[in-house]
């Protein structure tokens, strides 16, 4: 079957941002860099809505971690754009103590990780100060208290898939996009059987290589032509930059398609095999798979670095899912309720607690039976 959910679990992740430096929402004059980068679908979702993203050389990132920036000024990561809601903003500036409170979050999470003042956090550490920071802020930012902890849950969500990301895009990466338990099944016999690669099937990614520089010309062409233009040339010039984001989509969409058939026909490495089937199992989320692959490497440098990612990542889902459980208790709206209970039922299963996972799963199921949460849902109690 398709992964119509994929979708709404996205959503968040694909509206289109202007590159631009926007002002931290504390008002102490420090900026945001808020990044505009070119995404896709072509290396899959998860089934908690993790999508990944390839680029111009095959390279594979996770999508949606580009939302919070780190403040010049304060140093607090603050988000550039709404997740799964609007953009929460102070309505009348920030109050007074703000800006003290926040350094002092940020002075205690950075001594907490042993991490020096000038050294970068990570993708993972950002979302989760920034969940720190909006627990804090909540209700001075004009959030419900099921509003805050649901925002709070997608950031430490977050937070747990830049984890998943640096475990499972590290080494070889072996093309894996599941999208059912079937698939996973399927991908795992393929990289079993897989034999020599045809030289003659190598040409239609150059082609499509080709197309994407093209457009990238294209790209900066508009680009240079937006600049000067009157209100309603750059109207006619946005049209035309959606079009082009959209043919690029496709190109990665065929190229991520083109390069997982060449990698099914390129031999295989037992060492290799074993990585990519424990790639897969991460993000499936089968725990138990995913533990028994982990402790068959023993002293594989990947393996322990895969190991660390890996429960940090259950570490952070064991987060999201207490701030997602509580929302969705606070949520009247069966539908969203629905979404945010799946999403905590889902960060369970994560981290092997059946029973939990179970229990909250049946209730998405419950809370929403039509929509792609629901259905997700059934798929993953079925299994
Ligand atoms: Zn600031």
């Amino acid at each position: 079957m398709k992964w119509p959910c994929a979708l709404l679990l996205v959503t968040s992740l694909t509206l289109p941002a202007v590159a631009a430096e926007v002002a931290c929402p504390l008002g102490d004059e420090g900026r945001l860099v808020q990044s505009e980068r070119s995404w896709n679908l072509g290396g899959g979702v998860d089934s908690d809505g993790c999508a990944y993203g390839i680029d111009a050389k095959g390279g594979r990132r996770v999508l949606g971690l580009d939302v919070v920036s780190r403040c010049t000024r304060c140093r607090g990561t603050f988000l550039t754009r709404g997740v799964g809601g609007p953009l929460p903003a102070f309505k009348a500036g920030a109050p007074a103590g703000v800006q003290d409170e926040v350094k002092a979050l940020v002075v205690a999470f950075r001594k907490e990780r042993s991490i020096n003042t000038r050294d970068f956090l990570s993708q993972s550490e950002q979302f989760e100060l920034a969940g720190r920071i909006y627990n804090a802020l909540g209700a001075r930012l004009g959030l419900s208290k099921g509003d805050r902890r649901a925002l709070v849950g997608r950031l430490y969500l977050r937070a747990a898939w830049g984890a998943r990301g640096a475990a499972v895009l590290q080494g070889p990466d072996a093309g894996f996009r599941p999208r059912s338990m079937r698939e996973v099944g399927e991908h795992l016999a393929i990289l079993a059987a897989r034999h020599d690669a045809d030289p003659a099937a190598e040409p239609s990614v150059r082609v499509i290589d080709r197309s994407l520089e093209d457009l990238g010309v294209a790209r900066r062409a508009l680009a240079a032509r937006m600049r000067g233009a009157s209100p309603a040339e750059r109207f006619a010039h946005l049209a035309a930059r959606a079009a082009l984001d959209r043919l690029e989509r496709d190109l990665y969409q065929r190229k991520a398609q083109r390069l997982a058939e060449l990698t099914r026909q390129q031999p295989l490495g037992r060492r290799e095999l074993g990585l990519a089937r424990l790639r897969a199992w991460i993000r499936t989320g089968d725990f138990r798979r995913a533990n028994e692959g982990l402790a068959a490497f023993k002293g594989d440098v990947i393996r322990r670095s895969m190991a660390t990612w890996v429960a940090e990542e259950r570490r952070l889902l064991g987060l999201a899912e207490a701030e997602l459980r509580a929302a969705g208790e606070l949520e009247k709206d069966p539908r969203r309720a629905g979404l945010l209970v799946f999403l905590a039922g889902d960060s369970a299963r994560r981290q092997g607690k059946s029973s939990l996972a179970r229990a909250l799963l049946d209730k998405a199921r419950q809370l929403a039976p039509q929509d792609e949460a629901g259905r997700r849902a059934a798929l993953l109690l079925g299994q």
